[in-house]
């Protein structure tokens, strides 16, 4: 199987090849350059060779941002319910006085199949981002209009 690699020139560049080709730089023509790290396709030797010659603050912002976003993608992925069917959800428990209950929460979400998570849970996310207002032991009334 093929290998690739990263290679960087004494010049500063980078640039990738495969295992068997030549290794001359493709900036200076300099065969002086190390193989700095092997790959299996070419596909992440091409964003290692990107990410390389880029400068280094932002390069590091790239692959932050990268990897936030894989960690978002894999979440949400784990679970079906929409946000805006949880806050659709919260919406048709609240009360014509504006306010919602924990009962009359876990009634909508039965009502809606809505099972990978708790009125308790939507409530507590809610009052933490600031939408809810605590009124009662059970009661609950909105701080901001949600679209
Ligand atoms: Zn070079």
């Amino acid at each position: 199987m093929a290998k690739w690699a990263l290679n960087r020139c004494e010049c500063g560049h980078s640039f990738g090849t495969m295992s068997n080709s030549s290794m001359t730089c493709s900036r200076c023509g300099s065969p002086k350059s190390r193989v700095l790290k092997n790959f299996d396709d070419p596909q992440s030797l091409s964003e290692a060779v990107a990410i390389s010659n880029m400068p280094k603050e932002i390069a590091k912002d790239i692959s932050g941002k990268l990897s936030s976003y894989n960690r978002r993608s894999q979440k949400s992925s784990s679970s079906n319910a929409h946000p805006s069917r949880l806050i659709g959800a919260m919406r048709e428990a609240t009360g014509d006085d504006g306010q919602l209950t924990l009962k009359s929460l876990s009634r909508v979400l039965d009502r809606m199949e809505i099972s990978e998570t708790s009125a308790e849970k939507l409530i507590g996310q809610a009052e933490f981002e600031g939408r809810l207002l605590r009124e009662g032991a059970d009661t609950w009334s909105w701080l901001q209009q949600t679209s």
